[in-house]
């Protein structure tokens, strides 16, 4: 499943750096997908974009994120369950049209 920022983020932005898919994003930051920009999903805190997170897989055996995160605001998202194949689908095609 794709990982989730919870209203317990503070923003401090720690775990934007540690993300290898470029899926994390400052409060009201518009993001990037393929080269195209779109609307901020999040104007309160921090957020992930569930289309470019893979929970790190292809990249670590674990999500990067959340021991980052010094209130722990990042869990897995229930309403986006997701297998490892397709996480590793995800990820290629992110490889393909560019993060
Ligand atoms: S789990 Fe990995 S891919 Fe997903 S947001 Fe966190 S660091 Fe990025
Ligand atoms: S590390 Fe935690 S508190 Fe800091 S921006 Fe990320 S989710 Fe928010």
């Amino acid at each position: 499943m794709a990982i989730m920022i919870t209203d317990e983020c503070i923003s401090c932005n720690a775990c934007e750096a540690e993300c290898p898919n470029i899926a994390i994003y400052s409060p009201g930051a518009p993001y990037i997908l393929g080269g195209q920009e779109f609307a901020a999903l999040n104007e309160e805190h921090t957020y992930i974009v569930p289309d470019k997170c893979t929970e790190c897989v292809g990249f670590y055996d674990e999500p990067q994120c959340i021991p980052a995160c010094p209130t722990e605001a990042i869990v897995p998202d229930p309403n986006r369950v997701e297998t490892k194949e397709q996480l590793m689908a995800k990820k290629e095609h992110l490889d393909q049209v560019g993060r």
